[in-house]
């Protein structure tokens, strides 16, 4: 009988007559490939992005396990709709497709707003009644930086509900055991103040002083009713981003993606590239362009391979790095007060020039490599980017703004101006190319934050550290790194194919409990005693701890709650 307490075509016939189903169901029983071909299908008939996004919405509100074999089946078809781009669509439209997005029996999140403070335990209870167990992972946004799209303040709940829809795809956590909160604050977004449909508090966002105790007393209530819990923040505005990892990473285990996780997931891919160049660490000279929480969370990741990896100190590895931002070349001289995120890699060695555009940096800097992560298309024109290859044999260039349409620059434009010598690795998917004329084909390299997060949770969740580490996250990275095949290496390939994600969800995660055993922050002793027997058996303890999407998977239905 544990075979399946969810109803669908697939329930076998004596479950039917004990249920008294008998008759009010189609006759067949089928296979789960039989319907994830259904539900394909209809996924396909819907034109609007918006529309098959509301349509997978409501397959996972309705039959998870289903949902959740397709995810993995068509990772590349179904992670766009669920997460970027499309997520972007759907939180712009929150509050107008919110009824629709699914009767379901686990509530989609939590709501938290400034006066549910003195109830919040209440709160959490409500939310912690409908699971079968405490949750293990909470993503939690205040909607000020959704994705590129700026405050869009309680319709920033996509974000969360989306990212943690990737970490059971991606890495098998428990769907049920997974925690979405909206900081539901306020919004400096007029338009949504206005609207009559905009389900958010309506007011401004508090000012800093009244912000950060506030925050930490949602943040600190959760961690004691949940204090094993993973809390993952997401998409808050860039300055608060960083205050908030400095001010609780220490608290709880928690880490920040934006910053932390898509550090990992390109110093992974930066080390691949840097192994392709040949040159030594110590030679390369790295442009930022874009300097918010992606921008400098990269750069410091990095800094940390010079350092780590180069034997530099972390002075010399700091000199390694120039970062521009909407104002230029960022210098201790320029003239205006710098943000404390801006300050590190604020540079004082540059005899009062000032390089106010890219152009200006690249002559004055003479990168090896070239980043962008500064949401504006195009800016890495043909002319910077053969720039850029008559610089260097092989030029690292990185255009990592999402979507698509914020990219510094696409592949073939990288390729065609570049002689094909260009290593790149890009935040959206773009297509491959074929080199003209010849049969070679090249992929992108796609610098995508689910490479990270999923395993680094998993293994944060397994291990039970107090805290995320810095080597945690350096090794996250060194385990995405080295999680190529040998195919995969030899077709050039920064990042292992996407397909093979739990896989590497796996490996990553692996390398953090080990990391988290080794620094004796590890306090699950069934870890503990995996990592003992070597990293085989870790491995295999890794692997049995994922839910997987099967009929004999666990999931929630209300009916087996009490
Ligand atoms: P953000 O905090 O808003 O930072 C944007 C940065 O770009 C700021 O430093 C800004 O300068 C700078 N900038 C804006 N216009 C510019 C211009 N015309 N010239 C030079 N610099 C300019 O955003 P973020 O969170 O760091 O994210 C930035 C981009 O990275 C987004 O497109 C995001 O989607 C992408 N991202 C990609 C990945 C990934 O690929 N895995 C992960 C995370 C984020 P000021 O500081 O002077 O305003
Ligand atoms: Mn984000």
């Amino acid at each position: 009988m544990p075979h399946t307490a969810l109803l669908d075509t697939a329930t076998p016939q004596d479950e039917r007559q004990i249920r008294h189903l008998r008759g009010i169901m189609p006759a067949a029983i089928e296979s789960m490939e039989l319907q994830m071909e259904r539900a394909l299908e209809q996924l396909r008939r819907r034109a609007e992005p918006i529309d098959k996004y509301i349509f997978l919405s409501n397959l996972r509100n309705t039959n998870a396990r289903l949902f959740y074999a397709l995810l993995l089946d068509h990772l590349e078809e179904i992670c766009p709709i669920i997460y970027t781009p499309t997520v972007g669509t759907a939180c712009l439209e929150y509050s107008y497709i919110y009824p629709f997005l699914g009767t379901t029996n686990q509530p989609d999140g939590l709501y938290i707003r400034a006066e549910d403070l003195p109830a919040i335990d209440q709160l959490l209870d409500n939310y912690r009644a409908a699971l079968p167990a405490d949750p293990q992972i909470c993503v939690v946004t205040d909607g000020s930086r959704i994705l590129g799209l700026g405050d869009l303040g309680m319709n920033g709940m996509g974000i969360p509900v989306g990212k943690l829809q990737l970490y059971v795809g991606a890495a098998g956590l428990d769907p049920r055991r997974v925690l979405p909160i909206c900081l539901d604050l306020g919004t400096n977004t007029q338009r949504y103040l206005d609207d009559p449909l905009y389900l958010g508090v309506r007011h401004r966002r508090p000012e800093d002083d009244e912000y950060y105790p506030l925050v930490a007393d949602i943040l600190h209530a959760v961690h004691r009713r949940f204090p094993q819990m993973l809390i993952q923040f997401e998409d808050f505005s860039s300055e608060r981003a960083f205050e908030l990892l400095k001010r609780h990473r220490d608290e709880m285990l928690s880490f920040n993606d934006d910053i932390q996780g898509t550090g990992a997931v390109i110093l992974s891919g930066f080390m691949n590239a840097i192994e392709q160049v040949g040159k030594p660490i110590d030679e390369h000279r790295i442009l930022f362009f874009g300097a918010g929480s992606a921008g400098v969370g990269v750069a410091k990741q990095l800094s940390e391979h010079f350092i780590r990896a180069g034997g530099l100190s972390e002075e010399e590895a700091k000199r390694r790095f120039w970062l521009v931002d909407s104002k230029g070349l960022i210098t201790h001289d320029r003239g205006d007060r710098l943000p404390e995120h801006k300050v590190y890699f604020a540079r004082d060695d540059n005899d009062g020039q000032q390089c106010r555009s890219l152009d200006e940096a690249i002559e004055y800097v003479k990168p090896t490599a070239l980043i962008g992560l500064s949401a504006q298309a195009s800016t890495f024109t043909p002319e910077i980017i053969a720039r850029l290859a008559a610089l260097n044999e092989r030029p690292i260039i990185f255009p990592l703004s999402n979507p698509a349409t914020n990219a510094e620059c696409d592949f073939e434009t990288a390729m065609r101006h570049s002689d094909n010598r260009v290593i790149f690795a890009s935040g959206t998917a773009f297509p491959a190319y074929t080199i003209p004329g010849t049969n070679e084909r090249r992929v992108p390299g796609q610098g995508n934050n689910m490479y990270i997060f999923p395993g680094l949770g998993l293994g944060a969740v397994l291990a039970q550290p107090a805290r995320v580490t810095d080597e945690m996250i350096y090794v996250a990275a060194a385990a995405l790194a080295g999680a190529r095949t040998s195919d995969e290496v030899a077709a050039g390939d920064l990042y292992p194919r996407i397909q093979r994600i739990r896989e590497v969800s796996a490996k990553v995660a692996t390398a953090v409990i080990r990391q988290a055993c080794d620094d004796g922050q590890a306090t699950a002793a069934a870890a503990i005693a995996a990592a003992r027997s070597g990293d085989a058996a870790l491995l295999a303890y890794v692997h049995h701890n994922m839910w997987h999407p099967t009929y004999d998977a666990p999931i929630h239905d209300a009916s087996t709650l009490s």
